[in-house]
């Protein structure tokens, strides 16, 4: 007989007189998300699983994992610390049940995990899911193909500067934009469209690329979404100043190509959508530090070790690896995950300030992108 499976008594203890001030709204928005659905303590369903399936990348990308902290030395995670994909499956199949519709792959750079097709086989084996992956492109000329071949359904693509010397500046490894640009065409062949592209916007380092980036992928199919830099793990020296808001992200795009608003696909889109007025094609803003989008966050991460996060600035995850290995029955772990996503009250972003950038949170590249 396995353990019970222990949710941190704090979290709940803080979470629970939340509850108490917020049940009447989520009774009434349960109703809205169907009878006896599962949502947190915010009214929130339970709807998109990230997956970072490793915390290494080949890439260093000074916005994320900035090359002196991630050197040669970078206690990375063992092997045995990462999930088995029988394990990431078995757990994909029960946050399915408590909801989920989405899984986004990610990382780390998840092509760098070997087989990576053969998880993706196993996770379209589920059926019913919405089957993406984040990428930076590097390995993805080799294997789009494959990867579409087992299931996948979409890519999205990370692309900083179309200007050459820029983008290596960006990655910190000298990696060239051309391979990147190669990478989404055979993403383009093989049938993972609509590509998205996203550019992290950081002021000072890549904002002479938003109009070259824009006008390359008008007209391509591809969706092109400019982010803002945020202040995510501990290593990445954020600072307001480095921002540049979606608002004027949007003025230099206008300027050049003008556009106007789309409405949102679904109710927790993270990108907000606007289209060449010249029907050239789409492009998004993710502006998760100017106009946060907490209320209508639908999404929990899985750590490369089997942590569940409840938000991507979290600082502490709820292990799940542990009862898994120790024979948990899926009755158990099913609960184990609606008492996660039950208590959860979190919206970092609402509530970010230059002292909250400060907290020691878990780096991006380990609890996924
Ligand atoms: N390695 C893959 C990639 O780069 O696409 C997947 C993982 S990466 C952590 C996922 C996404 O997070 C990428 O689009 C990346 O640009 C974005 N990202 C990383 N650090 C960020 C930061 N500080 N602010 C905003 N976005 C960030
Ligand atoms: Fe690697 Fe992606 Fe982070 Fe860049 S953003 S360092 S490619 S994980
Ligand atoms: Fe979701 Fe946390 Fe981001 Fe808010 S800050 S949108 S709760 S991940």
């Amino acid at each position: 007989m396995a353990k019970p499976i222990p949710i941190p008594v704090r979290r709940a203890a803080e979470a629970s007189s939340r509850v108490d001030a917020l049940v009447r709204d989520m009774h009434a928005r349960s109703a809205v998300a169907g009878v006896g659905a599962l949502v947190d303590a915010r009214g929130r369903p339970l709807r998109d699983l990230r997956i970072s399936v490793t915390d290494r990348c080949n890439f260093r990308c000074v916005y994320c994992m900035p090359k002196d902290v991630f050197g040669r030395d970078y206690p990375f995670l063992p092997h045995g610390e990462l999930l088995t994909f029988e394990e990431i499956t078995r757990l994909a199949r029960l946050f399915k049940a408590q909801g989920v519709n989405k899984i986004r792959l990610t990382g780390g750079e998840p092509l760098l995990r070997k087989n990576i097709e053969r998880l993706i086989e196993m996770l379209a084996g589920i059926g019913g899911l919405d089957l993406t992956l984040t990428t930076n492109g590097a390995l993805l000329a080799r294997k789009a193909r494959s990867l579409k071949d087992a299931g996948l359904q979409r890519v999205t693509v990370s692309l900083d500067a179309l200007d050459d010397s820029a983008f290596r500046a960006m990655n910190d490894v000298d990696f060239p934009v051309a391979r990147v640009l190669d990478g989404i065409d055979a993403a383009a062949a093989a049938g993972l469209s609509p590509i998205k592209v996203n550019m992290v916007v950081k002021r000072g380092a890549n904002e002479r690329e938003i109009v070259p980036l824009a006008r390359h992928f008008r007209g391509s199919g591809h969706i092109l979404r400019f982010i803002e830099f945020m202040d995510v793990g501990h290593t990445n020296g954020w600072r307001m100043d480095e921002v540049v808001p979606a608002a004027e992200v949007l003025k230099i795009v206008d300027a050049e190509f003008p556009i106007e608003p789309v409405d949102p696909n679904y109710r927790g889109e993270v990108a907000e959508r606007w289209r060449y007025r010249d029907g050239e094609g789409e492009i998004g803003v993710i502006a998760s530090v100017t106009q946060a989008f907490c209320s209508d966050c639908t999404r929990a991460r899985l750590s490369t070790d089997g942590k569940v996060y409840t938000c991507l600035f979290g600082t502490e995850g709820f292990d799940l690896k542990t009862p898994l290995r120790e024979g948990a029955s899926d009755a158990e772990l099913a609960d184990a995950i609606a008492a996660i996503w039950r208590q959860r009250a979190d919206r970092y972003s609402e509530l970010r300030t230059a002292a909250t950038a400060a907290l020691p949170k878990v780096e991006m590249s380990y609890i996924g992108g």
